[in-house]
Order: C-alpha cells, then sequence, then structure tokens
C-alpha cells in the first residue's frame, strides 16, 4: 500500500515525500481511509506507531477540500494530554500542511496568554490545546469552538490517568454536536469505553499491535543491582559503553532530579523533564537532547509521554514502572521505524514484583544479566516504595501495582539504604498541563 491509495491530494503526498516516508504504517493505512470517508473512530495506538499522521492527514484534507472559512474559524479542535504532545501535534499539522494555506496554532499552560490571544484572533482553522489552557481561554471568551467540525482525543488513556476526566466533559459540553470525532488511546480500559460510548457514535474501531507485541528490534535487557548502587552502575554503564543521547526513567520527579545532580557531579551532562519545569526548560532540555548535546535526559512517565525522538538509542529504566504499560511506553521510545535500540532496567530487590507484572504483560521474560562489580546483595531485603503518599509494595508476591494502605505513621515511612526515612515531599510525577 502506498499513500497515493489512500485518497490524498496532491499537496499533502508531497509534504509526506518532503518528510521521506515511504509508506504508511499500519495505523496510517487504515486510519486515513476511515477518517476521510467520515465517521467516527476508536484508534487504539501508541505513540511510535505513526498515529499522529494518522489522524493529521485526512483532517488536512478534509479541511483543505472544503475549502477556506470567511472569516477564519476553528474548524477542527485536537486535545492532548501534554504540552510537548500538544506542540509536537501542532508542528506535524504544520509540517503535512506545508502546501496548504491553512493555519495551526497550539495553546497550552505555563506560558503566556497573551500571544495565543492574539494568535486566535487572528484567526486559527486547526486547534491543537491541553484542556487546561484551553478552558481558560474559553472562559475569557477568546476560543470560540462553535464551529468545530473535527475532533481529536489524543492519548485519552493518558489524559485520565491526570485526572483530566472533569475537563474533558467540559469540552465536549461547550463543542457542536454534529462533528467528526477521533478518539487515540493506547489502551482500552472500561474508563476509555465509558468516554468513547459518550463521545462517539457508531465508530469504527481500529487497533494497531501494540509495541510490546512488535518490538522485536528493541533489545531488552535486566541488570539486577542493588538499591543504592544504581546511580554508580547507571554512571558505569554509558562510560563503558560510550553511550549517548541516553534517556532514562526515574518514578519520581525527585529521583530525577537527584540522579541528574550525581550524573552531572561525575561529568555526565545531564537534564530532566518533569512536570516541575518550566515550559522553556523542558523545551531546552529536550532541544539539546535532540541536538546530541546533552548526553543524558531523565524523565518521569508523563513528561516523557509523546516525546518524539527517532532511533533513540538507549533507554534506561532506572526505576521500574509500577504501571506495566508504561514499560512498553518508555521502551518505545527506540528502536523505532526498524532502527536498532536498547532497553536496560536497572532492578534492585524491591522491584521484583514490578519485573514479574511486565514479564506477565510483555508474555517472555526478560533475560538478566549482573554487570561484574554490581552483583546484588543475595541477602538484601525487599523494603516498601514511597510513591508520593502512597506505600507500594513492589517485592515478588505482594503485587506490585496495588497499593497498599499504611498501617501506621511509623511503618509508613520506609527507609532507604542508609537508614534515613525518604523524603515524603516526592510527590507522583503527575501533573496538569494548565
Ligand atoms: P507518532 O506515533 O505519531 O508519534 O509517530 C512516530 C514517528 O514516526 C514520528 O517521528 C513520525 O515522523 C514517524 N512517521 C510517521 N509516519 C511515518 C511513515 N509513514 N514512515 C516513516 N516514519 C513515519
Amino acid at each position: 500500500m502506498s499513500f497515493e491509495d489512500l485518497g490524498l491530494s496532491a499537496p499533502l503526498l508531497r509534504a509526506i515525500a518532503d518528510a521521506g516516508y515511504t509508506a504508511p504504517t499500519p495505523i496510517q493505512s487504515q486510519a486515513i481511509p476511515a477518517v476521510l470517508t467520515g465517521g467516527d473512530l476508536l484508534a487504539g495506538a501508541q505513540t511510535g506507531t505513526g498515529k499522529t499522521a494518522g489522524f493529521t492527514l485526512p483532517l488536512l484534507e478534509k479541511l483543505a477540500s472544503a475549502g477556506p472559512a470567511h472569516p477564519r474559524v476553528i474548524r477542527a479542535l485536537i486535545l492532548t494530554p501534554t504540552r510537548e504532545l500538544a506542540a509536537q501535534v501542532e508542528e506535524s499539522v504544520r509540517v503535512y500542511g506545508k502546501y496548504l494555506s491553512l493555519k495551526s496554532l497550539v495553546i497550552f499552560g505555563g506560558v503566556g496568554m497573551n500571544p495565543q490571544i492574539d494568535a486566535l484572533r487572528r484567526g486559527v482553522d486547526i486547534l491543537v490545546a491541553t484542556p487546561g489552557r484551553l478552558l481558560d481561554l474559553h472562559q475569557q471568551g477568546e476560543v470560540n469552538l462553535r464551529h468545530v467540525s473535527f475532533f481529536v482525543l489524543d492519548e485519552a488513556d493518558r489524559m485520565l490517568d491526570m485526572g483530566f476526566i472533569h475537563d474533558i466533559r467540559k469540552v465536549l459540553a461547550i463543542l457542536p454536536p454534529e462533528k467528526q470525532s477521533l478518539l487515540f488511546s493506547a489502551t482500552f480500559s472500561d474508563e476509555i469505553k465509558a468516554l468513547a460510548e459518550r463521545l462517539l457514535k457508531s465508530p469504527r474501531i481500529i487497533e494497531v499491535a501494540r509495541r510490546n507485541a512488535t518490538a522485536d528490534t528493541i533489545a531488552q535487557k535486566v541488570h539486577p543491582v542493588d538499591r543504592d548502587r544504581k546511580r554508580e552502575l547507571l554512571t558505569h554503564l554509558i562510560e563503558r559503553h560510550d553511550w549517548h543521547q541516553v534517556l532514562v526513567f526515574t518514578r519520581m520527579k525527585h529521583g530525577a532530579n537527584r540522579l541528574v545532580e550525581y550524573l552531572d557531579k561525575h561529568g555526565i551532562s545531564a537534564m530532566a523533564i518533569h512536570g516541575n519545569k518550566s515550559q522553556s526548560a523542558r523545551t531546552r532540555a529536550l532541544s539539546e537532547f535532540k541536538a546530541g548535546t546533552l548526553r543524558v535526559l531523565v524523565a518521569t512517565d508523563i513528561a516523557a509521554r509523546g516525546i518524539d525522538i527517532d532511533q533513540l538509542p538507549h533507554v534506561v529504566n532506572f526505576e521500574l514502572p509500577n504501571v506495566p504499560e508504561d514499560y512498553v511506553h518508555r521502551i518505545g521510545r527506540t528502536g523505532r521505524a526498524g532502527a536498532e535500540g536498547e532497553a536496560v532496567s536497572l532492578v534492585c530487590v524491591d522491584e521484583e514484583g514490578f519485573l514479574a507484572d511486565i514479564e506477565r504483560l510483555i508474555k517472555r521474560p526478560l533475560p538478566r544479566e549482573v554487570v561484574p562489580g554490581f552483583e546484588p546483595d543475595p541477602h538484601a531485603k525487599a523494603e516498601p516504595i514511597q510513591l508520593g503518599r502512597r506505600v507500594l509494595h513492589g517485592a515478588p508476591g505482594a503485587r506490585g501495582s496495588e497499593p497498599a494502605r499504611s498501617p501506621s505513621p511509623r511503618s509508613a515511612a520506609p527507609r532507604n539504604g542508609r537508614g534515613t526515612p525518604r523524603k515524603a515531599d516526592d510527590r507522583p510525577a503527575r501533573s496538569r498541563s494548565r
């Protein structure tokens, strides 16, 4: 199948050729004709599958063929959970729409409102937004959504994870009832199904293979290591193998900051991106990382969602995620588009249960490889993991993903290896994009 077969017109085909794409990805070959035909769509696809082009290309096609609106009004709205994703989606709209005369704009929180308001007043065809800022600007009368005929909810599962359900409902209530709606989600939980039922009218359902079923190009391995020696091991791996462009995941913002400090002190350039960083700091970290001047980017799951970095050679799980699906999202950052990638996980005894959950999800065991000099203590005892106000038991048999209630304030303060209580101000990295 080629892009020509999908019903896209010459200006889009030219832009696709400029982008260097030779053939549509599976989600694109299914979604593009479906959207062009009309009707709602429920699509199961993760970042890295080419889903963004899967909805932006037919959207551009439809708006372009409908002709310009006078005056310009917002005809398409794309809602995304994070600022990074919003910026990237809008960038895709620009890239694919470069031979069309449609105007797009991205709005998100954390930056000044006035430039966004000015741009909205000048007229926009396609608006990409995070929910909080969209609602704020709508409340101020700066966003008119009455002419929206095309609505995309991107990464809907992540939106729900981030607590955006009320904002989504508010947005849905503002939108006109007659429109074409697309819902993209990596997973189909009951909540997503309920949202789909509310939003979509007899949708077509398409689902492409999850990356965990197809990610053969990603070499995955586990390095068992003691909890207190992870930082040392990471430094060792980076130096020993001369890794550049390493994306490192931690569970918590605080842990990300501490790791960056440690790496910097050991001569490895590193920056963290997470919800507490300003937008400009995140943008700078990302662009330096992409340019290759920054060696290590440390991210939490939420901040990393939707970061589009092609052919990232190394992903390191400094800490395993307690949600096994997040593992799949994390390693999906590497080995894209057929390129070789490597994902290593540094796993201590506390996380053995998380590891078992992940292996159950991806339906295969991950090879363990002890790094000489970093042999874990065979007698080490598992400790509970503090995740914000939650205490997780990630040890084997303790079912890592089940949050346990803290029995008493005393026992709720887990201790790190040095016998001091862990900081309680370390909130889970769930941030809102207002
Ligand atoms: P996405 O899943 O939308 O985040 O896209 C993942 C990456 O795949 C992006 O870097 C796109 O530029 C790239 N991409 C999208 N479609 C294609 C295609 N048909 N051929 C090659 N690369 C693509």
